[in-house]
């Protein structure tokens, strides 16, 4: 699916050397640290020593693969080239990092014509012209059958502000960014509006007034402001990871990583009242599309009690629980007060009987 149908130049009469240029003819570079980009045998990167500051180089690497990651039935390639960035970007940003250059892969079945690359290198580039990041290189190869996007992305931080999953400690507050749950069920609209199609070829989907759960599952942000928000208020997370694969599992990924237990509240979870009207649409239960969906690219940290109250104002941030010692497990508070022990379930068990 994507916007240019009209011209179709097979990828055959351009060859591989020619495609590459063609795709990077245009790129050009805004950081300082990008020394060398695309056109010699590798990319040059500089992250100087400056002021007597100790910078270290962040690196992140995620494929993602058709039929997999992503549908091309409802997913335009334009939009991917976006994702794509985005979710690399986020691993930068999870580490209180600064992206600066990515690294693009690409392999093409002879099914895409140049207008398709064009179209998911257009979001690659906006996506790159948003987040000031500098496009430095990459690979082009030829695939049997569907498309696979791998992209690397390259940052910097100063070694004392680099925050890892395993620093929580006992007593830190838990907290998360924005709101979750909402591509997930994005993904599960697309879902049924693709049944219906292909059950009903005549029948139109019916996306509308679904904008911020479909803008979540198809272009979602990296949250480039955390970092200064942590700035702001004179904070250093003791440990982050972003949300990509379910609220649940990242919260164990930080306790099992720093040797912790905790309580997470569930009336505390930030759910925006359309993903929690649309899951309840579709026989779901909006907290366990938060636990178990993923996708959401917010991040989730712990910090010192010490600074419960400039946290507890800030309109992005909500505070939903609190690190324990190991030996009270992970456990999740119901609304009702019950507590359940915490679980990465994955995506089976979304499905209420
Ligand atoms: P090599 O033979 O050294 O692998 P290539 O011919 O594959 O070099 O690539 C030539 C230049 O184009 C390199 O700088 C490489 O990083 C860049 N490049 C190749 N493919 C892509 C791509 N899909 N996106 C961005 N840059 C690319
Ligand atoms: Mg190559």
């Amino acid at each position: 699916m994507f916007e240019n149908q009209n011209n179709r130049t097979e990828l055959g009469t351009l060859g591989e050397f020619g495609l590459i240029k063609h795709i990077t003819q245009f790129i050009g570079l805004k950081n300082e640290s990008s020394v060398k980009g695309v056109g010699d045998d590798a990319a040059v990167i500089d992250y100087r020593v400056s002021g007597g500051a100790h910078l270290q180089t962040v690196v992140s690497t995620d494929m993602l693969v058709e039929g997999v990651h992503f549908d091309l039935a409802y997913v335009p390639l334009k939009h991917l080239g976006y994702k794509a960035v985005i979710v690399n970007l986020s691993d930068i940003y999870a580490m209180n990092a600064t992206p600066r250059q990515i690294l693009v892969s690409i392999a093409l079945s002879n099914r895409f014509s140049l207008e398709a690359v064009e179209e998911l290198y257009s979001g690659i580039s906006l996506a790159c012209e948003r987040y000031g990041i500098d496009l430095v290189g990459g690979d082009t190869t030829s695939s049997p059958s569907g498309l696979v996007v791998s992209i690397t992305a390259i940052g910097e931080a100063e070694k004392k502000n680099l925050v890892y999953r395993d620093g929580a400690r006992e007593s830190n507050l838990l907290c998360v960014s924005g709101d979750l749950g909402g591509a997930y069920v994005g993904l599960q609209l697309l879902e049924r509006e693709k049944k219906i199609y292909k059950e009903n070829p005549g029948i139109q989907p019916d996306l509308e007034g679904n904008d911020y759960i479909l803008e979540r599952q198809l272009k979602p942000e990296a949250r480039k402001d955390l970092p200064l928000i942590f700035e702001g208020l004179k904070i250093t997370p003791t440990a982050m990871i972003d949300v990509s694969d379910g609220l649940a599992s990242e919260i164990l990924h930080i306790c099992t990583q720093s040797g912790v237990g905790c309580n997470l509240y569930e009336e505390k979870i930030p759910i925006d009242p359309m993903t929690y009207s649309r899951a309840r649409e579709f026989n779901l239960d909006p907290t366990t599309c938060v636990l178990n969906g993923g996708e959401d690219y917010e991040l989730l940290f712990t910090v010192d009690i010490a600074h419960y109250e400039s946290i507890k104002e800030h309109a992005d941030i909500s505070i939903i629980g609190h690190i324990t010692d190991s030996a009270a497990g992970c456990n999740l508070v119901s609304k009702s007060g019950t507590v359940h022990p915490l679980k990465a379930q994955g995506w089976d068990a979304l499905r209420k009987s």
